[in-house]
């Protein structure tokens, strides 16, 4: 079985990152900005927010965290957003979710300039994706992606199942998959909480793509022989053994799924780490993206 191991790769894609960023200072540029924005104290997203933070500087790139209280108003929200989305200085703005229930995340979402929206979460870029036109890719699926391609994992013709509809990861994630890419062209079942025969459907996976949130989830008995088995899932679960008093578990059952699949990622170090490589690339993206814009006003003005 081969250990599809998020360090390895996400490593090996920070590093181009990095590279590129090292050539864009020495022209005299300005680095790409993130812009992270977290509401309230949530101890997970903090995690989050504060690896996007480092790994941002990691590869050179400025980033700044605006923190609000869990109080705050939707409407200064989405002031700060408007504000961002006019500083020229910002290239990606992300805010992480999920927000306190008196803020409606769809208005947060819509917000954001999709020209700056590195999560792709809009609906500009949702749409764009599914039509198959360049847009950000939510982060999530398009690490997966990359972990595909840096395997080399043949998907062409295979039939992947993905469980878990969210706009997040599992809805993006099906258009990936059966999208004429090269690291797509998959028969895909997308399955959610109302799919009957889950195991049935999952038996028949040459890819599956597991995405619930529910730990242990995916069992050996699931899974066919040499499979490709992509754990997506991130839960807390209680441990009075462990130092922090949780254990971050997956949604496959890695030792036993570990027996029959062919490739499988690891619960952490596979997918979560690619997400932040998904972000950082995207962030990139939406640098030159704006350079390129730039370059080309100056020319059609001289
Ligand atoms: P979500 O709660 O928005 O969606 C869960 C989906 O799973 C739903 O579509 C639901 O229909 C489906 N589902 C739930 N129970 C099911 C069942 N018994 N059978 C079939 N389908 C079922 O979740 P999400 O935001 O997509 O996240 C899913 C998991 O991935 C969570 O554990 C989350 O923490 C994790 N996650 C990890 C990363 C990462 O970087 N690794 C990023 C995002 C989310």
């Amino acid at each position: 079985m081969i250990l599809l191991d998020g360090r390895v790769v996400s490593a090996a894609v920070k590093e181009i990152i990095k590279t590129e960023t090292i050539s864009i200072v020495a022209n005299n540029q300005r680095p790409p900005h993130l812009v992270a924005i977290l509401v309230g104290n949530n101890g997970a997203s903090e995690t989050y927010v504060a690896s996007k933070v480092k790994n941002c500087e990691e590869v050179g790139f400025q980033s700044s965290l605006i923190r609000f209280d869990s109080t705050i108003s939707e409407k200064i929200l989405l002031d700060k957003i408007k504000e961002l989305n006019e500083d020229n200085t910002v290239d990606g703005i992300l805010v992480q979710l999920p927000l306190p229930k008196t803020i409606a995340e769809s208005k947060v979402i819509e917000a954001i300039a999709p020209s700056k929206d590195v999560d792709g979460f809009h609906p500009i870029n949702a749409g764009k994706l599914v039509q198959g036109l360049p847009a950000f890719i939510p982060a999530t699926p398009y690490g997966i992606m990359l972990m595909l391609e840096y395997y080399k994992i043949d998907t062409k013709g295979k039939h992947a199942v993905v469980i878990g509809r969210s706009n997040i990861v599992g809805r993006p994630m099906s258009i990936l998959l059966s999208s004429n890419l090269p690291y797509g062209n998959c028969t895909v079942t997308l399955c959610h909480s109302h799919t009957p025969n889950l195991k049935e459907i999952c038996l028949q996976g040459d890819i599956i793509v597991a995405a619930l949130g529910k730990p242990g989830f995916v069992k050996e008995d699931m899974v066919k022989e040499g499979a490709v088995i992509i754990d997506v899932g991130i839960t807390r679960v209680e441990d009075a053994t462990a130092k922090k008093g949780f254990r971050i578990k997956g949604d496959v059952a890695f030792d036993e799924v570990s027996r029959k699949a062919s490739a499988l990622t690891p619960v952490p170090g596979g997918v979560g780490l690619m997400t932040i490589a998904g972000l950082l690339k995207n962030t990139l993206l939406a640098y030159q993206n704006k350079m390129k814009a730039k370059e080309e006003t100056y020319h059609k003005e001289h």
